[in-house]
């Protein structure tokens, strides 16, 4: 707004962020910059606001892009080694309706190589580091993102959440971060990691900035044919008067200061009239077993066409075809990448396919039912987003089971294709940000984050 009403320039808005982002170069949260390219797009906002015509609803407003989305501006690696020296001939579908409105992409931000982790551990760049204490995780895989609003280098990032990767890290720096419901933001333009658990969505200081950001991007997109018909621009909000409470995510494996914070939420809730609901979902004990076969079954048949033919790395060392492919594979994606594909090519292999693959999706319907259930009896789900604040760097990364516990709350929402929005709710005492989120029937988005804005904290903030 102060843009527009030339209180400020987008030259300099521009200017300051990219400034901010080389003050905190040790954090680790950019791949690249973008930085000529964004302070001419300035320029040209500037120019036309001058000449008093029309601009967009981001106009001059600088943001961090996760580096699994395609874009015309620079490279696109996903935080991978086998994706490096990829230039994108286009811009996702997401990218392209934030910069019709006058968005400004200031740079490239870290994540999990394939956006496959949970503390940006697994990236090729190396680890990025919690804004609120250097030696712990930033979260992930959107941990870049989260660290760019945190650090408050730029107001919002986009992010994309397959079990987890933006509320996570959301809740681990103390800011917004929104799952919308499947299909809501298209995917086109994104690289895949699980198809059908992968939500476009963002990471933001409010969830007044983040409504706005989905009123933008929501929407079908031919490009995309799992995009549902519009269902959120301009919809009306709905009040809640039932938060459930989800009594199977009670237990000591939650860490204390994480169960003290959602019981204080939902004392204030309680005495500001709503009604609290215990919710039975037993169901919920198997969500991180059906995602962890479901997941990497995807995740294999997705990383299948990097094979240093078609797109990104290829290692010089092979001659022969199949060694190109082999050799570029074994030394182009990280470990973790590596262990997603063999246990999605073994679950999915005859004779382990009913065994695994095939249970896992009998599960997968379980938990839509159990979540259909559950909003007959409340409105909102209010629950934690991980079992702990965010976690020392090192602590988990050679251990993949510990690492895969970190998931347990987030990933049944990605399984029901429900929405939810990570809340800041306060900080541990010795000041790691504390985060829980809101979960609602699918398409309430709307009605979701207009909840979160009214119980989350509030954010210092200058408004754009
Ligand atoms: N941490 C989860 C995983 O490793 C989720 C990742 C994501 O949402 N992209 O699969």
């Amino acid at each position: 707004m102060k843009i527009a009403s030339k209180e400020i320039s987008a030259v300099s808005l521009v200017q300051e962020a990219l400034d901010k982002a080389k003050k905190y170069a040790d954090y680790n949260i950019f791949i690249s910059m973008n930085e000529e390219a964004a302070l001419n797009r300035a320029k040209e906002i500037d120019a036309k606001i001058a000449k008093g015509e029309k601009v967009g609803r981001l106009a001059g407003v600088p943001y961090a892009c996760k580096d699994n989305f395609l874009s015309k501006q620079g490279a696109t690696t996903a935080a991978s080694k086998i994706l490096e020296p990829l230039k994108a001939p286009l811009d996702a579908t997401a990218i392209e309706k934030l910069e019709k409105e006058g968005a400004i992409m200031i740079g490239r931000v870290n994540l999990d190589a394939f956006a496959h982790g949970s503390s940006t551990e697994n990236s090729y760049f190396g680890v990025t580091k919690n804004s609120a204490d250097t030696t712990r995780v930033a979260g992930g895989s959107s941990g870049g993102s989260a660290v760019a609003v945190a650090l408050d280098i730029v107001p919002f990032a986009t992010g994309t959440d397959t079990g987890g990767s933006i509320r996570q890290p959301a809740s681990f720096n103390g800011i917004y971060g929104i799952k919308p419901t499947y299909g809501t933001i298209s995917r086109y333009g994104v690289v895949a990691m699980a198809s059908s658990l992968d939500c476009v969505g963002f990471l933001a200081r409010s969830a007044e900035d983040l409504d706005l950001l989905m009123e933008i991007c929501a929407g079908q997109d031919p490009k995309d044919l799992t995009t549902l018909p519009d269902y959120y621009v301009n919809r009306e909000v709905k009040e809640p008067k039932k938060i459930g409470v989800i009594k199977d995510f009670d237990s000591d494996a939650i860490d204390s200061t994480i169960r003290g914070a959602l019981k204080q939420k939902l004392d204030e809730l309680k005495s500001d009239g709503y009604e609290i609901v215990d919710l039975e979902m037993p169901i919920l004990k198997y969500a991180l077993a059906v995602y962890y076969i479901i997941c990497p079954a995807e995740v294999t048949s997705n990383l299948s066409r990097y094979d240093g033919i078609r797109y990104g790395y290829r290692s010089d060392e092979a001659k022969a075809v199949d060694e190109i492919f082999g050799k570029t594979r074994s030394d182009g994606f990280m470990p973790e990448n590596k262990r997603r594909i063999m246990v999605g090519n073994f679950v999915l292999s005859s004779g382990f396919y009913d065994a695994y693959f095939l249970k896992a999706m009998k599960a997968r319907t379980l938990i839509i039912q159990a979540f259909e259930d559950a909003f007959k009896k409340c409105d909102v789900i209010l629950a934690p987003v991980s079992p702990n604040p965010a976690f020392k760097i090192g602590e988990k990364v050679n251990d993949p089971v510990a690492m895969y516990m970190e998931d347990i709350l987030s990933v049944t929402l990605n399984l029901a294709g429900v929405p939810g929005v990570a809340i800041p709710v306060g900080k541990t005492e010795s000041g790691l940000p504390l985060g829980l989120q809101l979960i609602g029937p699918r398409r309430s988005d709307k009605s979701l984050l207009a909840f979160a804005g009214k119980i989350g904290n509030s954010l210092d903030k200058e408004g754009a």
